[in-house]
């Protein structure tokens, strides 16, 4: 047996373990025995975890580790490490870091060259993209967008020309508003998956253009209930038309290269089919030589 499958936890290792997002079935045989063998795991809630350790009959010490004391803490897990003993990262629910604490933490480990093993898990993101029926061969995880509108609406704004697919975390109390706000900066025909209390009883994955997911939620409450990830589709490229960014960064490019290495460079960069810049910057080389 190598080091890879040996059932218990080695000497001086931190361990990222992702737990359910809902079904505590979905736990893995590894992280059981990950969990148990562990010297400590830090947890975000001690409370919230204990109830899963119970579950499976574990009784590893737990330590807090939160965002506000993770720097200071870190230290006590890190004089830990070195000492030879295992912990294992867990956060309230998915994978660890994601959107939760710890990477502090990892850092630290790592500048310390102290081993970070990640166990593959529950994500929200990951298992909602995995069955929203979008591209996924590119895709952005924007997390929680900003709470304030006009911070929201900047985010989103900025967003307008992603082209890949997105993902976003919501809390239920903010998403009419977050839908409300998508449909004014990137219009009403957006599509858009919702993937509520996924692995749960309740689990629903639904999608249409936004306007119609928005009146949706707002007839059903029940939509609004729960644990949320939105998906969207990226900014579809219309044939003939660049976006904004996209022309900025090729216009740049062509004054200092030629046309064909300037098309290959945007095409890489924005994903945009190499014709279509062609006839852009033939057209912009032409236009110029008239004026
Ligand atoms: N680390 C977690 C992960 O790996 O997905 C994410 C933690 S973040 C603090 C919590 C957010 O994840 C929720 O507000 C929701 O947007 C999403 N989420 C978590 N569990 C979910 C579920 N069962 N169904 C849908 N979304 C979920």
């Amino acid at each position: 047996m190598n080091q890879f499958q040996q059932a218990s936890a080695s000497s001086s290792i931190l361990y990222i373990v992702p737990t359910p997002i809902g079904n505590l079935n979905d736990i893995t045989f590894r992280a059981l025995l990950i969990l148990k063998s562990v010297s400590l795991i830090a947890v975000e809630h001690a409370r919230h975890t204990a109830l899963l350790l119970q579950r499976f009959s574990i009784t590893t010490r737990m330590f807090e580790l939160h965002n506000y004391n993770e720097k200071q803490r870190s230290s006590f897990l890190l004089e830990k490490l070195k000492k030879g003993e295992s912990i294992a990262l867990v956060s309230d629910a998915g994978t660890p870091i994601i959107n939760d604490p710890g990477y502090r933490l990892v850092r630290r480990c790592r500048e310390a060259s102290i081993r970070v093993v990640p166990l593959p898990g529950a994500c929200a993101a990951i298992a909602a993209l995995s069955a929203s029926g979008l591209p996924s061969n590119r895709f952005c995880y924007e997390g929680f967008l900003p709470v304030r509108k006009k911070a929201r609406l900047a985010m989103l704004s900025a967003l307008k020309e992603q082209t890949r697919t997105m993902i976003f975390y919501e809390s239920n109390h903010r998403l009419l508003k977050t839908l409300n706000d998508m449909k004014v900066v990137w219009g009403s025909l957006r599509y858009v998956v919702l993937a509520r209390e996924l692995t749960k009883i309740w689990e629903i994955i639904h999608g249409a253009p936004i306007y119609e997911i928005l009146n949706w939620v707002k007839q059903d409450k029940w939509q609004q209930r729960g644990e949320i990830v939105i998906l969207v589709e990226g900014h579809q490229i219309q044939k003939n038309s660049l976006p904004n960014g996209a022309k900025q960064t090729f216009l740049l490019l062509l004054s200092e290269l030629s046309l064909k290495k300037a098309v290959m460079l945007a095409s890489q960069i924005y994903g945009i089919k190499k014709s279509i810049l062609y006839r852009f910057g033939l057209d912009f080389q032409q236009n110029r030589n008239v004026t």
